[in-house]
């Protein structure tokens, strides 16, 4: 970490783990927290810890709690203090605002069934309807094209909606800024065929593949993807460490990046820790939980051993 008796300048690396305090950390989340922490290490630069709590009905106290306890178990320390993004929500909503003048984002009335109902009555099987790459049924652009008025009468009956972004305006738009086609900078262990003297590859975006994406809903007025972007820019984060799952995200990130005029981090999407199976760890794998193997009597040391630390 940077020497703390003298205030980090500019230009020194700024890494962060950002956990979702909705269930208990275990082995994956440790070996991404001990990626990011010794990347930091290794390049004299920071490392900070940010609570992803939007999903206001999923956090828990005790979740949080876990999450303080369990990384300094295995013996991380963060800089004070710890940004939350359930008190963040100004800030979500202002970059909403700008993306809403640029015309990019439309409310959207959909419910599942009405998207499910409006691909299948197109004559389109679902498993033959496009799906993004987390697995998703692209949506299909219901209320997309309503007029001012359709729109203000369903507002007026109530009706919830969501903010969608529009996909092809959207890229568009953010080619036009950015002087042509976006990519990304990435160290991880795949997509390496020709790596820079930076051992960085240049990834090129595909954001298309997740159609029209939600960027706020009435309950929740942000997304994952919108509130990622503004942190890691309002926080100064240079080098962003997670795992290969969201991966495919970056795509919309950068994006968001491009249009909303903020800077490029850095990307190292790592490995995933799977299980015996194969499959990844899920926050209900309880015999992998980290407070699970310290109760069993395990070490911070064992605990590092076993994910390759
Ligand atoms: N909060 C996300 C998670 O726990 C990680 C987000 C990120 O690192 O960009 O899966």
């Amino acid at each position: 970490m940077a020497d703390k008796s003298s205030p980090p300048s500019s230009d020194t690396p700024l890494f962060r783990f950002a956990p979702s305090p909705n269930g208990w950390l275990h082995l994956g989340h440790a070996f991404s927290a001990l990626t990011a922490f010794e990347r930091a290490r290794a390049a004299h630069g920071r490392f900070i810890l940010r609570m992803e709590d939007i999903d206001i009905g999923r956090t828990r106290p005790e979740y949080v709690d876990g999450i303080y306890q369990d990384l300094e178990w295995i013996g991380l320390s963060w800089e004070e203090p710890v940004r939350r993004q359930s008190e963040c929500f100004p800030a979500y909503e202002e970059a909403l605002q700008r993306l809403r003048q640029m015309d990019l984002l439309y409310p959207c009335f959909a419910t599942r069934k009405e998207i499910i109902d409006t691909i299948t009555q197109g004559g389109i099987p679902l498993d033959r309807w496009p799906r993004d790459p987390d697995g998703g049924l692209v949506y299909p652009g219901i209320y997309k094209g309503i007029t001012e008025p359709e729109r203000s009468s369903l507002m007026w009956e109530g009706r919830t909606f969501a903010w969608r972004l529009d996909m092809p305006k959207a890229k568009a738009l953010a080619e036009e800024k950015n002087g042509g086609p976006i990519s990304f900078q990435e160290s991880g262990p795949q997509n390496l065929p020709t790596p820079n003297s930076s051992n960085h590859t240049t990834c090129p975006i595909a954001p298309e593949r997740f159609g029209d994406v939600i960027l706020a809903r009435k309950d929740v007025p942000t997304s994952y993807h919108l509130a990622v972007t503004i942190d890691d820019a309002d926080q100064g984060v240079t080098d962003v460490v997670r795992g290969q799952d969201l991966f495919a995200a970056t795509d919309i990130h950068r994006l968001l990046q491009v249009l909303l005029d903020l800077p490029a981090p850095r990307y190292h999407h790592h490995r995933l820790i799977r299980d015996d199976t194969g499959r990844r760890l899920a926050k209900s794998a309880r015999d992998q939980g980290i407070r699970e193997l310290r109760q069993k009597g395990l070490s911070a040391a064992d605990l590092r051993n076993m994910i390759g630390f």
